[in-house]
């Protein structure tokens, strides 16, 4: 096996993640988000903000619907999505002029294979000892390779000025903003300590739900058994698959319609899968030409 291959393979499997922590791993846990009792009251935005001391991003006032902090980004970690639909809730209900909001609070999904984990350069990005994803924030570069390799758009750069504990050194270092990417950590700190993440304590009707990924699946299986036999219109586990492109979400969701009404990719895949691939034909095509040149030198010198 080349090396290329061995980099795209070890960060994400479930497996590999455990052995590197060896007796130190911990059951891998993350979140089911049960979008079918989201009420929209953002408390999640609000308590990721406060544990995590993230500056506000802008108090814009969109225009467009409830939703004011419009989508993920390196100062919104949690963002609820309304949509706003002329749907029935249920299958047999007849009513055309139905109205439903669809609720959903977003949030990096802690990959089983994540291509942010493959690109990071300086080791910025890892997987914790809970399976988690985080980013440290005093090794990361601002370099953004990760940015564009996340297939949800998670990773942000911060372009506000940069805090630091000694602001008057600033100016020698030449920094105007942060620059460094920003994303849910999964509450690392507050896990370390035995605690459940700031947003799943917050939330008031345990849409957001924390725990064990191995029963957190069991339970999503059995709220969308209950969903389906009362009729409910579109309910669906998104990210709950460990077959799925990315391995399965260490955040998975149950949606109640299709991920691209929620502005989800309707199925994402590990951006860095084919990289393997494409190193291999690089070097094949490199080889090809250095002996052409070659080839060509040592024609010509007959
Ligand atoms: S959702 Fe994006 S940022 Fe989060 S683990 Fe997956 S690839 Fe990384
Ligand atoms: S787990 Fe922590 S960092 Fe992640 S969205 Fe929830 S409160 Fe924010």
């Amino acid at each position: 096996m080349s090396d290329f291959a061995t980099l795209a393979d070890i960060t994400g499997e479930p497996d590999g993640w455990a052995a590197t922590y060896g007796d130190e791993a911990e059951s891998r846990v993350g979140f089911f988000s049960d979008t079918s009792v989201g009420v929209g009251c953002k408390a999640c935005e609000v308590a990721c903000k406060e544990w995590n001391v993230i500056p506000e991003d802008g108090l814009v006032w969109t225009g467009e619907s409830y939703d004011h902090t419009s989508a993920l980004g390196a100062n919104s970690w949690r963002h609820v999505a309304f949509i706003e639909q002329q749907k029935p809730l249920r299958d047999h209900d007849s009513d055309g002029d139905a109205i439903r909001w669809l609720m959903s609070s977003d949030v990096c999904k802690h990959c089983t294979h994540a291509a942010c984990l493959d690109v990071c350069p300086t080791g910025a990005l890892f997987r914790t000892e809970f399976g988690t994803v985080v980013v440290q924030e005093d090794i990361c570069n601002g370099c953004g390779y990760c940015v564009p390799a996340c297939p949800f758009g998670v990773l942000d750069k911060r372009h506000l000025p940069r805090f630091d504990p000694s602001p008057d050194l600033l100016p020698a270092f030449g920094k105007k903003e942060d620059g460094r990417v920003w994303k849910c950590t999964l509450c690392y700190d507050r896990l370390k300590g035995g605690h459940e993440p700031a947003c799943a304590k917050a939330c008031p009707t345990h849409s957001i739900q924390f725990g064990d990924l191995d029963e957190l699946r069991a339970r999503a299986d059995g709220r969308l058994a209950k969903l389906q036999a009362e009729g409910w219109n579109g309910a669906q586990l998104y990210g709950r698959d460990p077959d799925d492109g990315v391995g399965g979400f260490g955040a998975f969701f149950l949606l109640l319609d299709e991920p691209e009404v929620y502005g989800l990719p309707p199925d994402p895949v590990v951006t860095t899968r084919d990289l393997p691939e494409m190193w291999g034909t690089a070097a094949v095509a490199a080889a090809a030409l250095v002996i052409g040149i070659l080839g060509a030198f040592v024609g010509g010198s007959r």
